[in-house]
């Protein structure tokens, strides 16, 4: 290991994905330094990168279960991306693909969600869902794109 290498500190949850996703922690975070989305998604990622979403209220109306970073993101069958199933799994990954539309993906779930939880009307029917975050994805990817 080189001293561009020194050992992160990772916390349970980080260690955690490490072990399950072979997570590759500086890469990660190297990715996310080059990374050129709006504020409120950088500020979203770095967040989620940090496993210190604030939990959202009440539980999931789907399977009951408390509405926790691993359960919207990697565990809900009710909470999938629009174009990517799972981004999470790929954001921890060390090969995660295109890097904006793993991005807007996560981002398009969190949004979404966000936005129903305050409604108080907790997960969408899919297809209300599949409608909802795909709107997102495209309205982001509508803003990064050169005009
Ligand atoms: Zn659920």
């Amino acid at each position: 290991m080189g001293k561009s290498q020194e050992p992160l500190t990772l916390s349970k949850g980080q260690t955690q994905l490490q072990r399950t996703l072979n997570t590759n922690w500086h890469e990660v975070w190297t990715r996310w330094r080059q990374s050129r989305f709006r504020n409120p998604i950088k500020s979203f990622m770095w967040k989620l990168t940090n496993r210190i979403l604030p939990p959202l209220p009440g539980t999931c109306t789907h399977c009951h279960s408390p509405w926790t970073q691993d359960h919207i993101f990697q565990e809900c069958p009710a909470t999938m991306g629009p174009s990517i199933l799972r981004p999470y799994i790929k954001w921890f990954s060390p090969h995660q693909g295109n890097l904006a539309d793993v991005v807007l993906n996560l981002w398009a779930i969190w949004s979404t969600q966000t936005s129903s939880t305050h409604n108080g009307n907790g997960v969408p029917p899919p297809i209300t869902w599949k409608r909802l975050t795909k709107a997102k994805l495209n309205q982001e990817r509508t803003r990064m794109s050169p005009t």
